[in-house]
């Protein structure tokens, strides 16, 4: 029997602004038990062939139902991110109805079509998975059949958690299918749609601990998207800097975090950024603006070889309400072709999870609650890997094979994770030097789950587990941990000119590692390695209990110093092994690009200029006969960094397009001549055209000038400084386009 009501069922197909034809095996059948096929692959079909008019839904029948039925539904996470006072306080706000608060929070939305997108705000974690539950079309309103909830059960599982949810399952199917019954008006409307967007939303502010701890899943975020709020309104901080030069750090951050939704067929470009304005600017100058703030979002994220992240820039005028964001969310929504096919016994169990008090599970006890729900291990395996997908829980075995902890609150998890390290209420030991002491650990996160807490922290590399009895007083345990993040007091800015340079390949977001973490981790292996505190936020020290020697080491982005005093070859060694070990972890995380390093010193007659270590046989005079490099350089020769890792150049072929292109537009023939004689010392070759003689000089450079260091080329920062100093004898105009440059190729 065909239906003959035509209904668009767009959570199977996604044609939310038309009338859609229903796919025929999504249509809706009726007909005996025996046409149909066994088991699952009935889930095509939306009528239940086992119920019958007024039949009861109890705890046995609806399990039964949970078992043979698939459900489908569009898992979606929104990571909404912004700097602290941007706009998406006031978007959040607008689709929510509510005061957003400062720091993390979460929300639920739930999406499902009729003609069009409804949306509602969910409460709760476990509400939105009962509507999941119910969306699945558990009854057929127009036939006139009605199916009565039981409330009343016996316990049917042997989990107490399970049976908890199944009672609250029934009341809300209860709740809404009497109010259904009696034809009351009703917020949702789930009887024809089989299928429903379960969204995520999360608030996020840049900079944080909270992105910090995301970034560890990069790559399983598969169904999260980005909103990006940037706020055109900050005024520029300094014009000489550059332009917007405020959202350089954000960005950066932001953009080495792209991967967090990167490689994901269902949205190839999962960025969406919102420039939000004031309504004060004319709309020329709110062009202007967000055509400046793209042009800045593009040079960073050419610096750091990330392309087709952003889907569109949007303005957003954060004076006026209206139903902005909504509509953004519907047509969203619309466009999502991502839809999943899980066993409904997948919603329940996830929507059980909600009554557990701790926010930690370990893998096997929820693989023990899965089989009470009669899902095999594949149905298992599916779970984890989807739920982790949308920020549903966090299965740490995804990024640390040799966990098993499961994060079964994620929301609860990010919230306490931002309560109390970027927001935290009183000004605690912490701050300063990172060191967390299990005391300190159990008051924050309880005595049940503190510890858990750190170790999953650790798992993700944001802590190290360290020696404890002897950071604080009272502490007698045997650990404690380090998280160098925690300490949100200062940076060290001031360089250390005698330090060694461990120059990065920064260009490919890599950036996955905190060093800090993974340099404690591997020099206090040796036994005479000893953690010392340090406020600066980016400064780690170790103690050297065997012969006094301190080892500091300064991260700052794409330079890392090093230093050992006084100086000792054997600790010397520990630190060229230990960055050894570091690339070594992070090449094992595949798919972040190459990492390649290489140790340097600032030569002590021209700053802008490096020394690479051991054989730079550059090395001028007055450096050569400096005697404290020779350790590094014998331990460096020792234990040479592997060819796999060597650094080569940061300089990509595009940046040597991009400083042609510019070098051509702003000189005459005059000024490249003298360009190529102070520079390169080389001549102007006239038969050339521009392009290609400076394109032909520049690679010619690039590659040859360091061929005395073995496959070496130069640097951006070299590239910059060679010209910098052409620039100088020159009219202002040359010199605004090296310091454009400078910026470019920095
Ligand atoms: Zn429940
Ligand atoms: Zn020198």
């Amino acid at each position: 029997m065909e239906d003959p009501e035509e209904y668009q069922s767009p959570v199977e197909e996604s044609r939310p602004d038309g009338p859609g034809t229903v796919p025929a095996q999504y249509q809706y059948v009726a007909g005996p038990d025996s046409l149909l096929p066994e088991g699952r692959s009935t889930s095509t079909s939306s009528v239940l062939p086992e119920l019958e008019a007024d039949s009861i839904i109890d705890a046995v029948t609806l399990r039964r139902i949970m078992k043979n039925r698939n459900v489908k539904i569009i898992p979606l996470l929104i990571c909404s991110a912004g700097l602290p006072e941007s706009a998406k306080k006031e978007a959040l706000q607008e689709i929510f109805k509510t005061p957003i608060t400062a720091g993390f929070s979460s929300h639920h939305i739930l999406a499902t079509n009729r003609s069009n997108y409804e949306i509602a705000c969910v409460y709760s974690t476990s509400m939105l998975y009962n509507f999941g539950v119910q969306s699945c079309q558990l009854i057929r309103s127009s036939e006139g059949i009605s199916y009565k909830i039981s409330t009343d059960q016996p316990s049917i599982y042997k989990d107490t958690l399970l049976n908890k949810h199944m009672k609250e399952l029934l009341a809300h199917l209860h709740k809404y299918c009497i109010q259904f019954c009696d034809k009351q008006e009703l917020e949702f409307v789930f009887t024809v749609t089989r299928g429903a967007a379960l969204i995520n939303i999360w608030n996020i502010t840049l900079n944080t601990n909270v992105f910090y701890f995301l970034r560890a899943f990069s790559g399983h975020l598969t169904n999260s998207r980005m909103w990006l709020f940037a706020d055109l309104t900050i005024e520029e901080v300094n014009e000489e800097e550059g332009k917007l030069q405020i959202w350089q750090k954000p960005l950066d951050y932001l953009l080495r975090c792209m991967r967090l939704c990167k490689g994901v067929t269902t949205h190839k470009r999962p960025c969406t950024v919102f420039a939000s304005h004031s309504g004060e600017d004319s709309d020329k100058e709110i062009e202007t603006k967000m055509k400046t703030f793209e042009e800045e979002l593009q040079r960073v994220a050419r610096q750091l070889n990330v392309t087709e992240f952003v889907d569109q820039t949007l303005p957003f005028n954060k004076k006026t309400q209206g139903n902005y964001f909504l509509l953004f969310l519907k047509n969203l929504v619309g466009s999502v072709y991502g839809k999943t096919r899980i066993p409904i016994s997948g919603l329940f169990l996830r929507g059980a999870l909600e009554h557990k008090e701790s926010m930690f599970m370990r893998k096997a006890g929820l693989r023990q609650l899965a089989e009470e729900c009669d899902m095999n291990d594949e149905d298992f395996k599916e779970f984890c890997e989807l739920f982790t997908s949308f920020g549903s829980i966090f299965d740490l075995s995804l990024v640390n094979d040799t966990s098993d902890i499961i994060i079964v609150k994620p929301n609860e998890f990010l919230s306490n994770l931002n309560k109390a390290f970027d927001n935290p209420p009183d000004s605690k030991m912490y701050n300063e030097s990172g060191i967390i002491t299990k005391t300190a650990a159990r008051e924050m996160f309880g005595a049940s789950q503190g510890e858990t807490f750190m170790s999953v922290l650790a798992l993700v590399g944001m802590v190290a587990v360290v020696p404890g009895g002897k950071y604080a007083e009272d502490e007698t345990h045997e650990v404690c941990y380090y998280m160098p993040c925690a300490r949100k007091r200062k940076q060290e800015r001031f360089m250390d000119k005698e330090a060694v340079r461990l120059l990065l390949n920064n260009r490919s977001p890599i950036n996955f590692v905190n060093f800090e973490v993974a340099f404690t981790n591997c020099m206090l292996k040796h036994s005479f390695a000893q953690l010392q505190l340090s406020t600066a936020e980016n400064r780690t020290i170790i103690k050297c209990t065997d012969n006094s020697s301190i080892i500091t080491m300064t991260y700052r982005g794409d330079e890392i110093e090093v230093k050992v005093m006084p100086p000792s070859k054997k600790h010397t060694l520990c630190v060229v092994q230990a960055f050894k070990e570091i690339a070594e972890i992070i090449d094992k995380k595949k798919g972040r690009g190459r990492f390649s390093y290489a140790f340097a010193i600032m030569c002590s007659k021209n700053e802008k200029e490096y020394h690479r270590l051991p054989h730079d046989v550059k090395l001028c005079d007055e450096c050569k006969s400096k005697a404290e490099y020779s350790d590094w350089i014998e331990a460096l020769t020792e234990e040479p960094i592997p060819e796999k890792f060597k650094f080569v150049t940061d300089i990509e072929f595009d940046d040597v397009i991009f400083v042609t292109k510019e070098l051509v537009a702003c000189c005459d023939q005059e000024m490249l001549t003298d360009l190529f004689k102070t520079c390169f010392d080389a001549d102007y070759k006239e038969s050339l055209p521009p392009w290609l003689n400076v394109l032909n000089q520049l690679t010619k450079w690039i590659t040859q000038d360091l061929s005395n260091v073995p496959n070496s080329s130069a640097t951006k920062a070299e590239l910059a400084a060679k010209l910098d100093k052409w620039s100088n004898s020159k009219p202002d105009e040359i010199k605004a386009l090296v310091k454009t440059l400078h910026k470019f190729i920095q």
